[in-house]
């Protein structure tokens, strides 16, 4: 799997001139010609350098807001200063994605990009130029959400799909097809027949425009994965999005659960059967059973428009998708015609940029966790701050690098931003409140669980502990290998695995299976029944489903998906753990197959395999051979008559259903057997249905 790593602060003069910004609250005041010469040169390489890392590397170091500050400054310079603007200034480039990697396709028609407001008054300024130029004050205008992703094109010719491609630099863009077609909602064919069942014409040709992005909920679920995995999340939903799309390997790109909105049109062909209005076309997109925008309004004054789009900006910490503004278009498709287009974008429309939730607090404190692989992650300890509806204490750091980069000195006032589910991030700091006596802070150079002098790996910005027997890296891989993403050991949570290793009675992963009764009588939290129900659960664990166990001995670059490949190439723990480079790379690329034959090589993960083995440890490899339970969700409670757990499960997994440990309302059913307790009453409380042995037997059609 490929991992991008995403930072979200700014090099230094990015830093310093949002914080000048915020700190004064005002744009720099008048400058001399040759100090503003000076001053665009750096805007011009800084607004380069970042649009080279937002549009092809889909990695952005900034905020969007400290971008848009960055190129407002430089407008408002040229505008100033129109003898200084020399060649083609960037802030007329609308960026380029192409990344040189794709086959290219040119759009039949330009894909441009959209002039932007900020402002109330702007947006009012947009409407009465229209009025103006359009001598009319009846201007009808729907009032879009604007999903923040990546922008394709998607054709369709006599109503089959024929390619998708991204905006590039608005002429020719990544021709991604492949990839667009592992997203569930994208028909291969226009549905001919509308819903009402009438004749639903399709065009000769037809580029639809709209936006590839996350869901907040799929973007959450694959950081919890890179947090258990101990790699550092993702910042933004938009840059794994767009990274995603432009990943080599199509298998690589369907785990992650990518969603498309259309919302607009380039080539109609034949130009008869467009669309008379924007409301007409959204009507027209559902009617051909394409993924269409599920909500707009319509706004028939400035007035209208404005409360629009104040609307949904209060809408939008609960919408399910990452929304950076609001579009605002011209309904009326022949009036659109009339005002035109600048070179760059129609002058019919406008996006309002949202200015991103940002709070200002202190940071009282810089902690520094290990991770599991014994990655040093600094982490911000905050003045509790109210921020995006959520009360933030806590902001993540990334690395070394990034403090250094940022300057952020422990006592100094920060801003954070927040969107729905992105991490808090320190984007800059308040240095007209920093104290005199600060000082930049210094990354430990001894782990702080064990004392052993960090390495730092040569290309990486990350610092680790090298010392395989700290027992923070300990800690962190058995509270890995027992949660629900792993071998599941109910009971077994971080307080306990504390004690345990604390106590020495786990110094490696297979004294999990060593651990007695006795030993556990007494820890904090455990008694008589807790101790025997642990026990009990550790020894089922000893069969849990191979991927699952593969993925919870945190092995080298092998996160869930990598662990469900390798279950299925090698059957068995043993298997696995004897394979060579060649093997692994059957199923894994070539730096993670390498990666994982140096590591079963080494003595002492021999040993702890061989020990695993010994002690009985055999994970089951089961794998759907059909798709009669696809999409369904079982809790397993009791005993049932004539199946263990281990071999229920199988049997669920291998008609594509799914099985999790505790209950929820996305269980589809509990499967109940004798001397079921506490998830029978669950179910029964969030009215999920409740089965036993021989309806399920019926359910995957045994019975
Ligand atoms: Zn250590």
């Amino acid at each position: 799997m490929k991992i991008f790593t995403v930072s979200r602060v700014a090099g230094f003069m990015c830093l310093w001139l949002l914080s000048a910004l915020v700190a004064t609250g005002a744009e720099p005041g008048p400058l001399q010609p040759e100090a503003a010469r000076e001053r665009m040169v750096l805007l011009r390489g800084q607004v380069a350098y970042h649009d080279e890392l937002y549009y092809k590397k889909s990695a952005p170091e900034i905020t969007d807001a400290a971008y848009d500050a960055l190129k407002r400054e430089l407008s408002v310079l040229e505008q100033q200063f129109p003898a200084l603007v020399a060649g083609i200034s960037p802030t007329d480039s609308l960026g380029d994605d192409r990344n040189g990697t794709f086959q290219l396709y040119r759009h039949r028609e330009r894909m441009q990009s959209l002039a932007k407001s900020y402002t109330e008054s702007e947006l009012r300024g947009f409407n009465a130029r229209l009025e103006r130029q359009l001598q009319r004050n009846d201007l009808v205008y729907t009032i879009e959400p604007k999903f923040d992703g990546l922008a394709v094109s998607v054709t369709y010719e006599r109503g089959k799909l024929v390619r998708a491609v991204t905006r590039g630099n608005g002429i020719e863009g990544d021709e991604v097809t492949v990839n667009a077609l592992t997203i569930a909602d994208l028909p291969r064919e226009l549905s001919a027949k509308g819903p009402d069942g009438l004749a639903n014409p399709v065009p000769d040709v037809i580029e639809l425009r709209g936006e590839i992005y996350l869901p907040w909920a799929e973007f959450k679920r694959i950081n919890v994965e890179r947090e258990a995995a101990g790699e550092a999340p993702f910042a933004h939903p938009r840059n794994v999005a767009a990274g995603t799309l432009k990943l080599s390997d199509p298998r690589e790109v369907a785990p992650r659960k990518l969603a498309l909105v259309l919302y607009g049109w380039g080539a109609w062909l034949p130009s008869a059967g467009l669309p008379v209005s924007q409301r007409a076309f959204h009507a027209q997109v559902r009617a051909w059973g394409l993924p269409g925008l599920a909500g707009y309004s319509v706004g028939r004054s400035a007035d209208e428009v404005w409360a629009a789009v104040q609307e949904f900006d209060r809408l939008r910490p609960g919408l399910a998708f990452p929304v950076d503004g609001a579009v605002v278009k011209l309904d009326a498709v022949a009036l659109r015609a009339e005002v035109g287009a600048t070179e760059h974008a129609p002058r019919w429309a406008t996006a309002y940029k949202f200015a991103p939730d940002r709070a200002e607090t202190q940071l009282l404190a810089i902690t520094v966790q290990v991770g599991r692989s014994g990655v040093l992650t600094p982490v911000a300890e905050l003045s509790p701050v109210s921020l995006g509806g959520a009360v933030i204490s806590r902001a993540t750091l990334h690395n070394a690098d990034e403090i250094a980069r940022g300057d952020f000195r422990v006592g100094d006032f920060v801003y954070v931003e927040k969107a729905g589910e992105i991490i808090p991030a320190i984007v800059g700091v308040n240095v007209a409140r920093r104290a005199a006596a600060s000082r930049p802070f210094q990354f430990p150079n001894a782990c702080p669980s064990c004392q052993a002098a960090v390495v730092r790996v040569a290309g990486e910005s990350a610092v680790r502990c090298p010392n395989s027997e700290c027992s923070a890296q300990l800690r962190r891989r058995v509270q890995h290998f027992a949660s629900e993403a792993g071998v599941e050991i109910e009971g077994l949570g971080p307080a306990l695995i504390d004690a345990l290793v604390t106590k020495a009675l786990i110094r490696e992963l297979p004294d999990l299976y060593r651990l007695r009764r006795a030993d556990l009588i007494g820890l904090p939290g455990v008694g008589a029944t807790s101790a025997d129900r642990l026990v009990a659960s550790i020894e089922r664990s000893k069969r849990a489903e191979l991927s699952r166990f593969i993925y919870g001995l945190s092995l080298p670059q092998i996160g869930s998906v990598s662990a469900q490949a390798l279950a299925r190439r090698f059957r068995s723990l043993g298997g696995l753990a004897s394979a060579d480079t060649s093997e692994f790379a059957e199923v894994l690329g070539p730096s993670a197959a390498a990666a994982l034959a140096a590591y079963f090589q080494s003595s002492r993960v021999r040993v702890t395999i061989a020990e695993l083995l010994a002690l009985g440890v055999a994970p089951v490899a089961s794998f759907a051979t059909s798709t009669l339970l696809a999409g369904k969700t079982f809790v397993l409670t009791g005993t049932l008559p004539s199946f263990t757990r281990a071999q229920a499960e199988a049997k669920i997994v291998a008609a594509g259903g799914k099985v999790t440990g505790s209950v929820s309302r996305n269980t589809s059913y509990v499967l109940a057997g004798e001397g079921s307790g506490a998830k029978l009453d669950a179910a029964r409380a969030l009215g999920v249905a409740v089965i036993e042995e021989a309806a399920w037997l019926t359910l995957i059609g045994e019975n």
